[in-house]
């Protein structure tokens, strides 16, 4: 079906940072599969890892143990200081679990029409609840009636989620995203989120934290959350956890993570040996060669690269970035960037909230590559404003 409107180019191979079109011809990726790809391209410990893991079981199912997944379970809920781990296959699962979640803790305290306070320009994926708590309108168009339930706030404004809970008594949780990446790499202000922490606590709602994109390394510590000091009661990945095999996880803390009993949620293909055992050698990777302080570092390089270079350009209206989420705001739409970065400078980027130039390299990416990412990204923007 034609949900996408791919651009005229087709990959055959990649290696680190970089691809090969079929004609053989290099191209320096800095989206990463939309930030999935966080070791690159063609790992050769994730390739070993599936191979060995093919070899032995794929699948058997969630009617028996799983020791992959086990095991995956314990390295993630220590990394993240969280209780316990529901596995699924992507993002918008991910999230719709933990709407799920919102809704048995708000019938447990007598509500009857729980209600989630979600955010403007937000995005938490396509299933039918997901894009109801997406604060976009054109994603949600033509598919009414949606879910109802979700009670919508502006960005990084915590005065107004806190009068949003006083005005209805049933907010069973908040869910957001710590920095926002499809509505523009919108990074919240440092007291946004122990604010919410603190109203949570206060009410009893749930602090939910969508880290489908933030997390797993991407702005320069394990879970975005951690630049805080905040724990949230749950918290949603997909995205960077396989590197490029589909796994999504939602983990949960103290009442939450006692919510589910069996038979209340499911995935036949979540937690399966292979996705587990891929997903188990990524944090292995990131952990041994420190790729979140990479991602810091780098990320820190392209914002101060981009500012020495843009800077001084009326039509760059913000340059912005938490580790390798990077934006840079012009001031007119410039999705035509995305074509001319491809073809006139072999480089892969994306442009969202339709004036914003996003960058997602790989964290492997080095300081070589990085200053080759500032060095086209500002020629093409220099002569595109
Ligand atoms: N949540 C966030 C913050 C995302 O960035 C995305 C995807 O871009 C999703 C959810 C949806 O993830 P998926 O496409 O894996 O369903």
């Amino acid at each position: 079906m034609h949900t996408y409107a791919p651009l005229p180019v087709s990959f055959s191979h990649g290696e680190g940072a970089w691809l090969w079109d079929r004609d053989e011809n290099r191209y320096l990726d800095a989206v990463a599969g939309v930030a999935v790809c966080s070791l690159g391209h063609a790992h050769p410990e994730i390739a070993a890892a599936m191979a060995d893991q093919a070899k032995k079981l794929i699948h058997v199912s969630n009617l028996y143990h799983i020791e992959e997944q086990e095991q995956l379970a314990v390295r993630l809920a220590s990394l993240a200081t969280m209780e316990r781990v529901f596995f699924c296959n992507s993002g918008a699962e991910a999230n719709e679990t933990s709407i799920k979640l919102a809704r048995l803790h708000g019938h447990n305290l007598g509500y009857a029409s729980p209600k989630i306070i979600v955010c403007e320009h937000s995005f938490h994926g396509r299933t039918l609840a997901a894009l109801s708590a997406t604060g976009n309108e054109k994603i949600q168009a033509g598919f009414a009636p949606l879910v109802e339930g979700f009670i919508r706030v502006p960005y990084n404004d915590f005065d107004a989620i806190r009068a949003a809970a006083e005005n209805h008594g049933d907010i069973a949780a908040i869910l957001v995203e710590p920095v926002q990446g499809e509505g523009g790499v919108n990074i919240p202000a440092d007291d946004f989120l122990p604010n919410i922490r603190e109203l949570c606590d206060q009410n009893n709602m749930l602090m939910m934290l969508d880290e489908v994109q933030t997390g797993v390394g991407r702005t320069g510590t394990w879970f975005a959350f951690q630049h805080s000091y905040i724990k949230p009661d749950v918290m949603n990945l997909a995205k960077g956890l396989g590197a490029g095999f589909p796994i999504g996880a939602c983990l949960a803390n103290g009442a939450a993570a006692a919510l589910f009993g069996p038979g209340n949620h499911g995935s036949t293909f979540g937690g399966n040996p292979l996705g587990c055992r891929v997903a188990g050698t990524v944090l292995d990777i990131v952990e041994q060669q420190g790729l979140a302080a990479n991602a810091a570092t780098q990320g820190q390089r392209l914002v101060e690269g981009f500012k020495q270079s843009l800077g001084d350009l009326a039509g760059v209206k913000n340059i912005r970035g938490k580790g390798l989420m990077v934006g840079i705001e012009l001031n007119k739409p410039c999705a035509e960037l995305v074509k001319q970065a491809l073809q006139q400078e072999q480089l892969l980027i994306n442009v969202t909230a339709s004036n914003v130039v996003r960058l997602l390299p790989p964290l492997i990416i080095t300081e070589e590559q990085t200053d080759a990412i500032i060095d086209k990204v500002s020629r093409l923007i220099r002569a595109f404003l």
